[in-house]
């Protein structure tokens, strides 16, 4: 891949808002696509196949890690999560600007196949912020949240390892400064 700064890797701490901030960047620009993951762990309300993520047995995920589908995955907080191939090649190779939303190891793993991808890494303002946010979205049982926070410490270590880190205090804010990282790669 001659263009690998095309390839836009977004991570942060579940609850950090990234997934928000992506949503409004596609939005407001609409030349950049966002990669739908599969994913073993199941819908939350309102979310739909094909739009947030593939949703598959761990049987069915684990098919497609034999069939060379998926270009890279982990398993997080006991589902798998993981980028299928289909979702980046094409894009690419048509020039596009692709951006995966993925924890910090699919990160690592992307950075060494791609080491020239873009890296973006979301924080929270605080702790206490991240913390109130995982509670008041109320999506996940308190034994989940728990483990989600306390892998939030653990991701918070791998930021020094990214291009850009951004404070997501105000989406939109947010949202444009990762524009403007993107842009300022692709001179
Ligand atoms: P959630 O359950 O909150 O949707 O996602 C949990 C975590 O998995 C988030 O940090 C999210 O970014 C990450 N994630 C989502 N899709 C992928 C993927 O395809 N690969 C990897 N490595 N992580 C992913």
């Amino acid at each position: 891949m001659n263009n690998q700064r095309h390839l836009v890797v977004i991570s942060g701490p579940s609850g950090s808002g990234k997934d928000t901030v992506v949503e409004y960047l596609r939005q407001k620009h609409p030349e950049i696509e966002v990669s739908v993951s599969a994913t073993s762990r199941p819908p939350r309300e309102g979310e739909q196949e094909g739009v947030n993520y593939y949703y598959m047995t761990r049987v069915a995920f684990e098919e497609k890690i034999k069939n060379n589908e998926i270009l890279e995955y982990t398993e997080y907080c006991g589902n798998y999560y993981g980028t299928p191939k289909s979702e980046v090649d094409k894009r690419i190779a048509q020039n596009k600007i692709v951006v995966l939303v993925i924890e910090v190891e699919g990160a690592a793993n992307i950075r060494r196949m791609y080491p020239d991808c873009t890296t973006i890494f979301v924080r929270p303002p605080s702790y206490e912020e991240l913390s109130e946010r995982l509670r008041k979205r109320g999506t996940e049982d308190e034994n989940c949240i728990r483990r989600r926070l306390a892998r939030a410490v653990e991701e918070m270590e791998y930021a020094v390892d990214y291009n850009y880190v951004v404070v997501n205090s105000v989406i939109e804010d947010c949202a444009e400064e990762i524009y403007t990282a993107i842009q300022e790669r692709l001179k």
